[in-house]
This record gives structure tokens, sequence and C-alpha cells, in this order.
């Protein structure tokens, strides 16, 4: 199997196919602020009645919101397949020799409550004073829970892609895109069973299987996904992963330089962290933690979570970068606050965006501004007496 380098990880890792991500201009990529979330599922609902439709789409729910830590759709999906690899080794490094990646296919039983576990807390519902956090002294709240908005990540090492006998399931060239050819595929389900993330789904009245599509049709008409543009939270901000410090204007005065998701992921100032990235298969959606969640619950799940750390991510443990980058989302600095203002700000894709005192401005892939709003707004308090609606 050829070798490639998983920058999540911080080493080498298999993968079946030579992969070029190096050199693209453009890859899909999403953060989402996992503490806006209110799982009102309209991301979800959205998804749903703009791509999936006719017999058999019952099961498909290609966005779904699960409430960690027991909520999961399909039931499990993160915690069995996890309790099947050793420490360190991704999906592909655990194959059996006959098979390209380790995987399952989830029971049908599985698939038939989406919300089971939803808004189901951890921990003893605490008797007599109510224990508040006080992160200042690392005391996180003893009952605890938070959404987690899940769709396709449109990896950089798919998974879905290697488990593909036929070679149905492609990346585009122009975006990073992962799509399946349903003129190719024959319905054998290995994407179903090599998806970590259990997002390829088949569809037992067509005998072929479907996958998120990423937005594909808007993100070429330059907006974003549907589920961005209708996240009542504005949890989410979508664009272009691969744009870094070096790139060039993309045109007009737009400036040159990073795209804000790049900033979020990938700068010293890192804010949000890939789901489960020890799976090896390098997912381009990025969540910034709950900051009121105990620290070793997220390495688990936003991390490598082995005791060496070896890529460049804050910290000397992965429990450290979990807890720094906690903080900086509970108290952003100022750069990242005009960040955050662009999440639900437009239905275009920022590509690229400047931070400067109390503005922040953001420009679309041909160079139009599309957002230029303060940080901060003024509050005004009207003088004079304050009307309740009782007598
Ligand atoms: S999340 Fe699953 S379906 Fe999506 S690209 Fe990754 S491996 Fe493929
Ligand atoms: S629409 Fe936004 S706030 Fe509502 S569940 Fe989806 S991600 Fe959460």
């Amino acid at each position: 199997m050829a070798k490639t380098y998983n920058p999540q990880l911080g080493r080498e890792q298999p993968y079946p196919y030579e992969h070029r991500e190096e050199e693209r201009d453009y890859h899909w990529g999403m953060v989402i602020n996992t503490n806006r979330c209110i799982n009102c599922n309209t991301c979800s609902f959205a998804c749903k009645s703009t791509w999936t439709s006719g017999e058999g789409e019952e099961y498909m729910w290609w966005m779904n919101v699960e409430t960690e830590p027991y909520g999961g759709y399909p039931m499990g999906w993160d915690m069995k397949l996890l309790s099947e690899l050793e420490e360190d080794q991704t999906i592909f490094e655990a194959a059996d020799a006959d098979e390209q990646v380790k995987g399952y296919i989830a029971q049908k039983e599985a698939w038939e409550y989406p919300a089971l576990g939803d808004d189901q807390a951890h921990g003893e519902y605490p008797r007599g004073d109510v224990v508040e956090s006080d992160l200042e002294n690392d005391e996180y709240h003893d009952i605890w829970q938070f959404y987690l908005p899940r769709l396709c990540n449109h990896c950089k090492n798919p998974a879905c892609l290697a488990g593909c006998p036929r070679q149905a399931i492609y990346k585009r060239e122009e975006d990073g895109i992962v799509l399946l050819d349903q003129e190719r595929c024959r319905g054998y389900r290995r994407c179903v069973k090599a998806c970590p993330y259990h997002k390829p789904m088949y569809n037992p009245e067509t005998g072929i299987t479907e996958k998120p599509v990423g937005c594909y049709p808007r993100i070429e008409e330059g907006n974003v996904p549907r589920c961005v543009s209708s996240c009542i939270g504005k949890t989410r901000l979508h664009g272009n992963i691969n744009r870094g410090p070096d790139a060039a204007s993309p045109g007009g005065n737009a400036p040159g330089g990073r795209s804000p998701i790049n900033y979020l992921v990938h700068s010293d100032e890192k804010v949000a962290l890939p789901l489960y990235p020890q799976f090896g298969t390098q997912p381009q959606v990025f969540y910034m933690p709950p900051y009121h969640v105990p620290p070793e619950f997220l390495t688990q799940m936003f991390t490598p979570n082995t005791d060496q750390k070896r890529n460049d991510w804050p910290g000397s443990t992965y429990e450290e970068s979990v807890r720094i980058v906690q903080e900086r989302v509970r108290d952003p600095s100022h750069h990242v606050l005009g960040i955050l203002q662009l999440f639900g700000a437009t239905t275009r894709l920022v590509e690229t965006y400047t931070v400067k005192e109390n503005r922040v401005k953001g420009w679309d892939q041909n160079g139009e501004k599309v957002v230029d709003m303060p940080i901060y707004e003024d509050i005004e308090v009207r003088e004079g007496e304050q009307w309740t609606n009782q007598p």
C-alpha cells in the first residue's frame, strides 16, 4: 500500500492510492462551533429535503445531529470501531489481509432510531447544590452533554473511496469533494462498511448506495452548503481549507492570504479540531469543542488520543491541546471573534477576509466583497418607563 503523510497524526500512514492534496489550490472544508448548536436539526432537514427523495430515503440522514455522549446514528458507530483498533492504529493499518479498510456494516436496528439518546446527559444528577463550572480551576460540570452535527467529511484519505472495488467513488480534482458514481455502483456496500463515519448509505429499493455530495452544485456557484446557510445557531463556516497564508488575492480589492477556516484550523491560534482523526481518513470538518465538557472525553473524540504527541498542536499532550483549545474557544482573541462574526453572515462562500479594529470583511472567490460588519455593535438602552404585560 502507498504511504502518505497525515498531518493530523503527525506521521506517515498507508493509503491505497497516491494522493495529491498539496497540489490543490482549493479543498472543501467546514468549521462547526458546537457551543452554538441547539439541536434544532434545521440543517438535517435542509440537507434531506434538498438531496434525498423517493423510495428508500427513510434512513438517509446524510446530515444528522447527535447528543454526546449517548446519541449516535447508527447507534454506537464510533465506539464499536474504536474498540477494534489498537492504540495509534488507523483503519487502513487494521484492515484484514483481503481488504483495504477495517470497518463494519451497521445492522438494521442501529439505523432505526436516529434520535435515540437525544438530550440525555452524562453524570449523576447532583443532589443539593448544583455545581457550576469553574474553568479557571479546571472544574467542569458534573453533569453534561453537547450536540454534535455530523456530515460527510470529504476526507483527504477517503475510506469509502479506498474500499470500493469498482472505483465508483472519486475525489474531484477541483475541490476535493468525494462523489459516488451511481452508474458504476453495483451496491456491494464496501463503502458503507469502510466509512468510519457511516455516511454512505445503501438504498435497498434501488440496490445502489448513495452518499453525501457536499452540496457541489451550490459550491460551483460560489455558495455555501444548505446545512450552513440554514443553520439557526450560526454554528458553521464553510470554505477553502487549503487557502494558506501565502495565497494570492482572488481578484478585485480582495486581500491575499488565508481563508477564515484555514486560520481557525491551521494557524498558531488553532481553535477547531477534526473528529476522530485516529481513524486516519483526514476528515475536513473541524469542530470548535464545547468548553463545559471534561477534556478527557474530548481528547478521545477530537485528537489522535495517543500517549505520544507528534503533530504541531499546542501543548505537550493531547489532553493539554484540548484544554488550550477549549480556553481559546471560551475566551476568543479579537481576531477569532472577528472570524466568528462571519459564521452565518452570508450565503456566499467567504474565500478571504480581514479583521481590522472593529470591522470584519469577507470577499468571495471572485474578489467581490460579501461581508462588511462591526465586531462589536453599539448597544442603545432606550430611555423611559419599562413596560410589561403584567397588570
Ligand atoms: S466521511 Fe466517509 S463518506 Fe465522507 S469522504 Fe470520509 S470516508 Fe468517504
Ligand atoms: S441547524 Fe445549526 S443549530 Fe440547528 S441543529 Fe443544525 S447545526 Fe445545530
